[in-house]
């Protein structure tokens, strides 16, 4: 399959997973997750109409926003502390805060607020990164200070499992987790939006309430 008919394909699916849901296509926003492929593939991604794209790794990510304009992107792996300060004012949100100490040096390097996700361990394994449930609350509360940091939503990574229940029990705790947050009504933590959903699951996320699907192999792929 070409790359247009891969993305055909994808917002099909989207579409019917928002109809199932009963909710609107545009409260969804599709990020591209293009780590796998080159700048030149980024590029044709990008000419699909695409806008908003996300990297893991900082010196990939550089290398592609120095390359391409207006493109939205969203770093969505995790940060190395002396690593932040080569990308910081160069993103537009970061899905993976989850260590004080990062949003510590973001807010140092940043002149203007971050829209970040917080990410949550819901599924609780040993490999993921993530701030547990439990600590979460704490967790949000410990970035008041930081006014470069604004946390706009939460993030998970569901596990990688053809069990329904069980991905969409970890959906469901994220959204839950979203409504507790949001209802404390923090000035530096809105938190609006869900990141979740991945070419394997996206789906159930969406009837789960994702807000932000982050889509790699299902449609990015090298062709070389
Ligand atoms: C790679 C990656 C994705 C995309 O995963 P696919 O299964 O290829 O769609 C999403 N989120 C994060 C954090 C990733 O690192």
């Amino acid at each position: 399959m070409t790359l247009e008919a891969r993305y055909y394909k994808l917002t099909e699916n989207i579409q019917a997973a928002c109809d199932k849901a009963n909710r609107d296509v545009s409260e969804i926003t599709l990020i591209a997750v293009t780590k796998y492929v080159t700048i030149d593939e980024t590029k044709r991604v990008q000419a699909l109409g695409i806008h908003d794209l996300g990297e893991n790794r900082v010196k990939e990510a550089k290398a592609k926003i120095e390359a391409m304009e207006d493109v939205t992107w969203h770093f969505i792996g995790p940060l190395q502390s002396r690593k932040v300060k080569e990308i910081a004012e160069q993103i537009d949100y970061f899905h993976a805060l989850d260590r004080l100490k990062i949003a510590k040096e973001l807010n140092k390097r940043r002149s203007s607020p971050l829209d970040c996700f917080v990410q949550v361990n819901v599924s609780q394994e040993e490999t993921k990164g993530g701030v547990n449930q439990e600590a979460l609350e704490d967790f949000i509360q410990s970035l008041a200070g930081l006014e470069n940091i604004r946390v706009v939503g939460l993030m998970t990574m569901a596990p990688h499992s053809d069990d329904e229940t069980l991905v969409r029990g970890v959906f469901k705790e994220l959204n839950k987790c979203r409504d507790q947050i949001r209802a404390l009504g923090l000035p530096h933590a809105p938190c609006h939006y869900l990141s979740m959903g991945m070419s394997n699951d996206f789906e159930w996320a969406i009837l789960e309430g994702a807000t932000h699907l982050r889509i790699g192999s299902t449609l990015v792929k090298s062709e070389r």
